[in-house]
């Protein structure tokens, strides 16, 4: 087995097939059934991951004896990927179609409204309506206006937040020091943190712990997932969340945000990734999708782990 295969598998060197049941006993099935040039797909769930494997075997002999040639790729990162940039392309369409429309409702709102308040008062005496009457009429599209207003500067900015979705920069990579960025989202969030009366808890071994990263972009990233974590522990007795950071045993660096909410059902968690999944009555469900996008041009992954019965919380950890 090659290098890629047993990172992708996350397995040493294995002495045959078999070995790879501890990976997943479907994907030895495969292997040793596949007939040659056949092709199978092969779904692998992990406690922090999901592969959908395409595996694919050709046999054949060589100096009499048999040989099998498997190649395996996981379609997961580019399906999504793929689908990431459908939405990409269409809500980069919607928004721009919606803004053109919008920001002339919301600036002729504005006007009407100015004007309707410098409106003269009427006069009875030269056969205009009676002054109740025309001040009711006033003030009743005044008040249409000033919703129509308020109501588009609302579409306007709900339209701006999906702009982020659409225009991820390219990442920009520099040192960072983990501390300072930690720090960094603690001081952003600080009147949230301080809202909900919740324990942010900071802990990096070893402490001068430092990633290649582009510092906006994994802000953003961080921001994103402690901004979920906040909402998800606002009811627990005791709320708090943990940032850390360490090196896994491959000594690559590791960032994860743990918080102690209920977690997330086997069903919901298929589908957080997914754009525009929301569990929120206000959410926009682009959060971790564009969290996972950030993550992917840096070369890493961004991943979850969450059990509702064993009350741990939820952890998202991100790898470089
Ligand atoms: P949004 O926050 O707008 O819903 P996200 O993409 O950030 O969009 O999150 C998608 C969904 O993932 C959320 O609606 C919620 O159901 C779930 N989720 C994310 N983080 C957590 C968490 N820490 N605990 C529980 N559920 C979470």
């Amino acid at each position: 087995m090659n290098t890629a295969a047993r990172r992708l598998l996350r397995t040493g060197p294995v002495r045959n097939v078999e070995a790879l049941s501890r990976v997943s006993p479907s994907l030895v099935e495969a292997l040793c059934t596949l007939k040659s040039g056949e092709q199978s797909m092969v779904r692998v769930a992990e406690d922090d991951r999901v592969l959908q494997l395409s595996v694919h075997v050709s046999r054949f002999r060589l100096r009499d004896e048999a040989h099998a040639l498997a190649s395996i790729q996981d379609l997961r990162n580019e399906l999504e990927e793929k689908e990431m940039e459908a939405w990409q392309r269409l809500t980069r369409v919607l928004t721009h179609e919606i803004m053109n429309s919008v920001a002339p409702i919301s600036s002729l709102a504005s006007t009407a409204r100015r004007l309707l308040s410098q409106a003269p008062a009427p006069n009875d005496a030269d056969g205009t309506p009676a002054p109740h009457e025309l001040s009711e009429i006033a003030s009743d599209a005044q008040e249409a206006v000033q919703t129509i207003e308020r109501r588009s500067k609302g579409l306007i900015s709900l339209v701006d937040s999906y702009r982020s979705f659409t225009k991820i920069p390219h990442p920009t990579f520099t040192i960072i020091r983990v501390e300072e960025l930690f720090g960094g989202v603690r001081q952003l969030l600080r009147v949230q943190i301080s809202e909900h009366a919740l324990d942010l808890h900071i802990d990096i071994p070893p402490p001068d712990l430092q990633i290649t990263a582009d510092p906006e972009l994994i802000e953003q990233v961080l921001i994103n997932l402690v901004l979920n974590a906040i909402h998800a522990v606002q009811d627990q007795p005791a709320p708090r969340i943990e940032l850390r950071a360490h090196l896994d045993r491959r000594s690559q660096p590791v960032l994860a945000v743990t918080d102690n909410g209920p977690g997330i059902p086997p069903d919901v968690q298929e589908r957080i990734f997914v754009s525009f999944f929301t569990t929120k009555e206000d959410g926009s469900g682009i959060g971790l999708s564009l969290s996972r996008q950030i993550m992917r041009l840096h070369g890493g992954t961004l991943a979850v782990r969450s059990s509702v019965d064993a009350s741990s919380g939820t952890t998202f950890t991100l790898r470089f």
